[in-house]
């Protein structure tokens, strides 16, 4: 499979940025800044939990091309909408999170990036003209929101001269989304997009926000990383997600911990007596998610990457039986690219679609992505888009 150097991506969504914003806001831009979406190599639901995840940022990334205004406005435009929405910083205050609703959906998220940046204390804050383009798949389980997010608060951070580090930058983007937007996420996406490291995963801790870099060697082991994409698209914002995390409070109740991180694998026994199936099921997968976070990066760490294929298929299964959150495109997916040899998949995201990931070595890449496209054409799915992604750099300023 071939794709264009992540680079030169780089630069075309970087240019259709600053095009944008010269066409929308007349002028020149100061300069463009980015964000990259992410991928999840393993730990699914396990951040609201408290607990570990590991993901990496990808090369896919959004742009943000901005422009210094004398005036206390800030200026929105994006390539997904027509219209900018613009608004005094002074207002943001009143918009959210309770009068949200009076704004199109996609300029809450840079915009609720400003107010949440604003009231943590930002102060001297001038007006600002935001214009952005992205290449990051919306809605794939790629997280654009965190791109977007992450963007935006790189760029207004510098720009306002703010003190603040990675970690406030990835927190001011979480509350944007919680509370600007309405989708009730944790803070891995933001924390991956504003930590990546090229050709390497963040070992976060959720609790603690303790990020680690760990090596991927996804090349120097022969691997790529396939992503494919269903298209079967999914929704924080309702029904299931929320009745997961439901699920997961009562059990953590249950236990008597603050957290489901805080039950290991040996409380299992335990836990399997004192609540329904359904809410055991759904502990269950957290605190074995949780475990397999822990050996994914010991395995990486003493082995490399061709030794967790295992510990890929065995969280997949846990969120198809245990979780209940994937849906047949994802199975699909993830049994033809292990029949056709990959050496490990499992779907990535929240779940109820978005997109699969699956381990292959370069030379059955084709085999593996032919697989794929073949079995969900035998079952009447969409066909897939299939990509690779590559552990790429996090948020800043672009050169
Ligand atoms: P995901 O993060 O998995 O791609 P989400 O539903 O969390 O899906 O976020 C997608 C939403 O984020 C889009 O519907 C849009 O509102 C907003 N968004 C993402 N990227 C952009 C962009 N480049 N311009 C404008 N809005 C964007
Ligand atoms: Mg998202």
């Amino acid at each position: 499979m071939t794709s264009p150097a992540a680079s030169d991506t780089a630069a075309v969504t970087a240019a259709a940025a600053r095009r944008l914003f010269v066409q929308r806001f007349g002028g020149e831009p100061v300069g463009t800044w980015s964000a990259p979406g992410r991928a999840n190599l393993i730990g699914e639901h396990t951040d609201y939990n408290d607990g570990f995840v590991l993901p990496f940022a990808i090369q896919h990334r959004t742009h943000v091309a901005l422009g210094v205004r004398d005036d206390g406005m800030i200026r929105v435009a994006s390539t997904f909408d027509d219209a900018a929405v613009e608004m005094p910083l002074a207002d943001l205050d009143a918009l959210f999170p309770a009068r949200r609703d009076e704004i199109a959906e996609w300029a809450r998220y840079p915009l609720g990036v400003a107010w949440a940046l604003l009231a943590s204390g930002a102060t001297g804050a001038h007006g600002i003209d935001l214009a952005f383009a992205s290449s990051v798949p919306v809605g794939a389980g790629l997280s654009s929101s965190a791109a977007i997010e992450g963007a935006t608060a790189s760029a207004l951070a510098d720009t306002w001269g703010l003190d603040v580090d990675r970690i406030a930058l990835a927190q001011a983007g979480r509350r944007a989304e919680n509370e600007a937007v309405g989708a009730p996420t944790g803070i891995m996406d933001q924390m991956a997009s504003m930590l990546g490291r090229a050709d390497a995963a963040i070992f976060l801790d959720c609790r603690s926000l303790d990020a680690q870099v760990v090596d991927l060697g996804f090349d120097a082991a022969g691997l790529d990383l396939l992503v494919v994409d269903t298209g079967v698209s999914h929704s924080h914002a309702t029904g299931g997600y929320g009745e997961r995390r439901a699920a997961c409070e009562r059990g953590a109740a249950i236990m008597g911990v603050p957290a489901l991180r805080d039950v290991s694998v040996d409380d299992l026994a335990r836990a399997e007596g004192l609540m329904d199936d359904v809410t055991f099921r759904r502990v269950r997968h957290v605190v074995t998610e949780n475990q397999r976070v822990l050996d994914t990066v010991r395995t990486l760490r003493e082995q490399g990457p061709r030794a967790i294929g295992g510990l890929l298929v065995a969280s997949h299964a846990s969120m198809r039986d245990d979780f209940e959150i994937s849906v047949p495109e994802l199975d699909t997916a993830v049994d033809a690219a292990l029949a056709a040899g990959a050496v490990g998949a499992r779907m990535t995201g929240g779940g109820f679609g978005g997109a699969a990931i699956a381990l292959v070595a370069h030379d059955r890449v084709e085999r593996v992505t032919d697989a794929v496209t073949g079995a969900f054409a035998a079952s009447g799915f969409t066909a897939p888009t299939i990509f690779t992604v590559t552990p790429s750099d996090g948020a800043g300023r672009d050169a």
